[in-house]
């Protein structure tokens, strides 16, 4: 039997592309070049310096996860199946991330606490395993939202994160606080103390912003209560429960056999599975919610849909193929982000729309939702922009600060020239945006119409310009001074 050659094609990486983060996504298609065969379905090699994986091809679609090391990192994937044979090989640059701005990981363990997480006997529980967890997981999210940004045409841009002798680390934080009293307070609360008690540790340095993951969250089946859960992103300080962890992956080389595990929840734990009941489910849900309320920490609002919305659900839909376990939209259980519920819509709505001034209209944002193929774990455009160009993500090239950001009854005034403006509703939700980032030349002044925000409760205004500043402010028609977020 002769043997077919394939062509293996990648859709969203180029040979000699740079990453300032360790982790690449590669998406790509093997097609047979015979032309008998209409779609494959095998699997392809992936080699690097340092690893072998094998990832899936379904349908003639595959995509991978590989870790980099500093420098030239060559690739080569190969097809080699009973009957198709092909390989194709790309050079990837990592690069070292030079923002000084970091995110540092913490896994907050109670006062006499052993740290272990709740999770069937047979999981690895122990603090060391929770901080191994979170480090893979929160590497998939830098590689997941500079993939996004870049697909938008904004870069490969995301955040950085702290690390030791070049790893990334999570660390252990011993709070002064006891279980039990983690288990008496809100979701609120246990943020609010969490902020105050690091603020008091000096862990909120200057360019340092922290996602805390709390050891000793508890489900109670008999009770069907869940004990000190947190999910909360404001300021510097982002915090979730530890309740999904018992499901994420420990290194790299499982994230795709934990992102498309069907084996169900056990019944003695939370099931925070967005409704699928799976592990999978609940690894995408909960490692989702913690770029959700990263998304806040970043200075994004709920949106409609994506990821500041209930889309982050989704995330394992990009990172794999073929993932077909349906979610149940209709028997959602209710999400709560800090005190307000995160609201569920399948489709977008038509009020959010982009305006790039002086061209031509964007158009609305469902544009966006072409990749709807790999999941609504995606950054709307405004929050991508808002993204791309923050402090946080890169190093900003150096512009003369020529002043600060003025906003007075509907007009702002920004002396840098502005980059976006987003209209946000009393219950922090974009209404509308204003994205001037394919303007050629920088604006100086906007006015908004009254038409804008007339039936807006509470309107304010988020203005960013172009040296990534931002600025909130509430709109109260008359002059004010408004506050710098950061
Ligand atoms: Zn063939
Ligand atoms: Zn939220």
């Amino acid at each position: 039997m002769s043997m077919h050659p394939v062509e293996i094609n990648l859709e969203n990486v180029n040979s000699n592309d740079s990453f300032e983060y360790a982790i690449a996504f590669l998406r790509g298609t093997v097609t047979c070049r015979e032309n008998v065969c209409k779609t494959l379905n095998c699997k392809v090699l992936v080699l690097t310096d340092n690893q072998i994986s094998e990832f899936t091809v379904q349908d003639g679609r595959f995509k991978c996860i590989i870790e980099l090391k500093l420098g030239t990192n060559l690739v080569n994937i190969t097809c080699d199946s009973e009957l198709h044979v092909g390989q194709y090989s790309l050079n990837l640059e990592r690069k070292p991330n030079i923002c000084d701005k970091v995110l540092k990981l913490l896994y907050v363990v109670p006062k006499g606490d052993t740290g272990k997480f709740q999770s069937s006997e047979t999981c690895l529980n122990s603090s060391e395993s929770a901080c191994k967890r979170i480090v893979t997981g929160v590497k998939l999210l830098q590689c997941m939202t500079a993939e996004r940004l870049n697909e938008l045409g904004l870069g490969r841009k995301t955040f950085n994160l702290s690390t030791e002798n070049g790893q990334e680390v999570c660390e252990i934080f011993h709070s002064q606080y006891t279980k039990e009293q983690f288990f008496a307070w809100t979701s609120e609360k246990i943020w609010n103390m969490t902020a105050r008690e690091l603020l008091a540790n000096g862990v909120f340095v200057q360019g340092v912003k922290v996602l805390a993951f709390l050891s000793c969250t508890e489900y109670f089946k008999e009770s069907n209560e869940i004990k000190g859960y947190v999910a909360c992103g404001r300021g510097h300080l982002a915090m979730i429960s530890s309740s999904g962890l018992h499901s994420w992956a420990c290194d790299l080389k499982d994230v795709v056999s934990c992102l498309t595990s069907s084996i169900p929840i056990d019944s003695t734990l939370f099931d925070d599975s967005g409704s699928r009941g799976t592990l999978s489910g609940c690894y995408a849900t909960s490692l989702g919610a913690a770029l959700h309320e990263i998304g806040h920490i970043f200075d994004l609002v709920h949106t409609d849909f994506g990821v500041m919305a209930r889309g982050f659900e989704e995330l394992d839909l990009f990172f794999t193929v073929g993932n077909s376990q349906a979610k149940h939209h209709g028997t959602e259980l209710r999400r709560r982000c800090g005190s307000r519920e995160i609201s569920v819509r399948v489709r977008a709505p038509t009020k959010v729309t982009s305006v790039s001034f002086g061209m031509r209209s964007i158009g609305n944002d469902k544009d966006d939702r072409k990749w709807d193929r790999d999941g609504q774990a995606y950054f709307h455009r405004s929050a991508a922009v808002l993204l791309s160009g923050h402090p946080w993500f890169g190093k900003c090239v150096q512009l003369e600060d020529k002043g600060p950001i003025q906003i007075s009854g509907l007009e702002v005034k920004v002396p840098n020239g502005i980059r976006l403006i987003e209209l946000h509703a009393e219950d922090d939700r974009l209404v509308k945006y204003w994205d001037f980032t394919k303007n050629p030349t920088n604006i100086h002044r906007y006015c908004l119409s009254w038409f804008d925000v007339k039936d807006v409760i509470q309107p304010s205004l988020l203005v960013q310009d172009v040296t990534g500043k931002i600025v909130t402010h509430y709109l109260n028609f008359g002059a004010s001074i408004p506050s710098v977020s950061q």
